[in-house]
């Protein structure tokens, strides 16, 4: 039993109990689930809600007068709102859903590139960001004679603001930056980004993976442009994600894919196009994906995003003081305003072999780039170990992780 005891409102312990992997041995080990920012586990309610919407309620959405087809309508249509309440939308109108972050930002690239972008613009993005966050920027630049440019950040892995003000001007057509760093645990300041964005009129895309999962979002107050997030990185389902977009743009953006849903009429000689947010959701949606994320959402809310934050960050805190006094290892990224994600190499230890040892130990952590390769470039590391928590770790869940790296590095001497 660790020393340590939450200030928060929140009892891991009994909320685990809602996660039935969090049960699981491997190898024997009790499981310590430390990749949360790759993906999360799921409440037995967003498995409950999958299984539900198929046994009671499977029927294609928006297109059959039918009993069943309405029923799932009614459903999806209320994930949306569920959504909108979550982000604090104005309308569910400006909800899109997508296949995930990913989906999202290529959604705008290709779409706000159409109808806003020429030969000789510039897209800003920062230098911490996902590959999800790059190269769809990258391939607008290519197709269309621009310049991607990146923000710079200084040692502890804080965006260097006046650097990012004086890189502002008449060529930018729009910022993308992430909320939260997936590899540096940097809550970036983006109420201030898109301040100084918005004082040149240049609008910004938000990267909300990361973030949508820690922290409570409220897109009108941030007065994001678009924000992208995806729901299993929250508690629900894999292969479903949400592009918010504010109407006005939105509006003026053509449709990124083509086929049903999307459109009004079809001719031959063309098509006209669907209001939003259907416009820019051809074909059929994953409704039961769409159920399913309105459970997680409401299981989230009902424990409360705020606490949910202040909890993780005393993860975070024991978690830093207790690694960083273990000789040789190096945390990476030490921004005083961070989320739950520890990213660290220690000294003679490869992170692949690290990885590979904790998992023979039932501890999950990442190894790799974590699909950040010029970030951690950057910072002279090819690859590195990450270790990221949810609300339903636990400090004595540390305490093995720092055993176990202590134990694995006892080996190596
Ligand atoms: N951006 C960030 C900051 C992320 O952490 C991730 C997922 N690791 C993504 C984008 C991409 O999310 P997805 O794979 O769900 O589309």
């Amino acid at each position: 039993m660790s020393a340590i005891c939450s200030q928060s409102a929140i009892d891991a312990k009994a909320l685990r109990a809602d996660f039935p992997i969090l049960a699981s041995q491997v190898y024997g080990k009790p499981l310590v689930y430390f990749d949360n920012a790759a993906t999360t586990q799921k409440p037995q309610v967003v498995i409950d809600a999958i299984s539900k919407a198929y046994a009671t309620c499977n029927a294609n959405v928006h297109r059959g007068v039918h009993y069943l087809s309405q029923q799932a309508t009614q459903a999806h249509e209320d994930a949306r709102e569920v959504v909108r309440d979550f982000i604090h939308a104005a309308s569910s109108d400006e909800i899109i859903f997508t296949r995930g972050t990913t989906e999202s930002i290529n959604l705008v690239a290709f779409s706000f590139g159409e109808a806003f972008c020429q030969p000789g613009d510039e897209i800003l993005i920062s230098g911490m960001e996902h590959h999800s966050n790059i190269v769809p920027w990258q391939m607008l630049c290519q197709r269309k004679g621009m310049t991607l440019k990146v923000i710079p950040f200084d040692e502890k892995g804080c965006l260097k603001i006046d650097e990012y003000a004086a890189l502002l001007g008449p060529k930018v057509k729009l910022v993308a930056v992430t909320q939260v760093s997936n590899v540096l645990g940097t809550i970036n300041p983006v109420a201030e980004i898109i301040r100084l964005a918005h004082a040149q009129q240049i609008p910004v895309l938000v990267d909300g993976a990361q973030g949508a999962a820690h922290l409570s979002v409220d897109v009108q107050a941030l007065d994001a442009d678009f924000y992208a997030f995806s729901a299993h990185k929250l508690y629900g389902p894999t292969g479903l994600g949400v592009l918010y977009g504010k109407r006005a743009l939105l509006e003026a953006m053509p449709p990124y894919q083509g086929g049903g849903e999307m459109i009004d009429q079809v001719y031959y000689s063309h098509s006209t196009y669907n209001q939003l947010p259907y416009k820019f959701e051809a074909g059929t949606p994953d409704f039961i994906g769409t159920t399913a994320f309105t459970a997680a959402l409401r299981y989230v809310q009902n424990i409360g995003m705020d606490k949910i934050a202040r909890y993780e960050d005393e993860l975070l805190q024991y978690a830093t003081e207790k690694m960083q006094a273990i000789e040789g290892l190096h945390i990476i990224g030490q921004a005083e305003h961070k989320s739950a994600v520890i990213s660290f190499v220690i000294d003679g230890i490869h992170p692949y072999d690290l990885g590979l040892l904790l998992d023979k130990l039932g501890i999950a952590i990442r190894t790799g780039h974590h699909c950040a390769q010029p970030l951690l470039e950057s910072m002279g590391y090819e690859v590195c170990a990450r270790a990221s928590f949810s609300f339903y770790n636990t400090f004595d869940e540390i305490d093995t992780l720092v055993a176990a790296l202590l134990r694995i590095q006892k080996m190596f001497k």
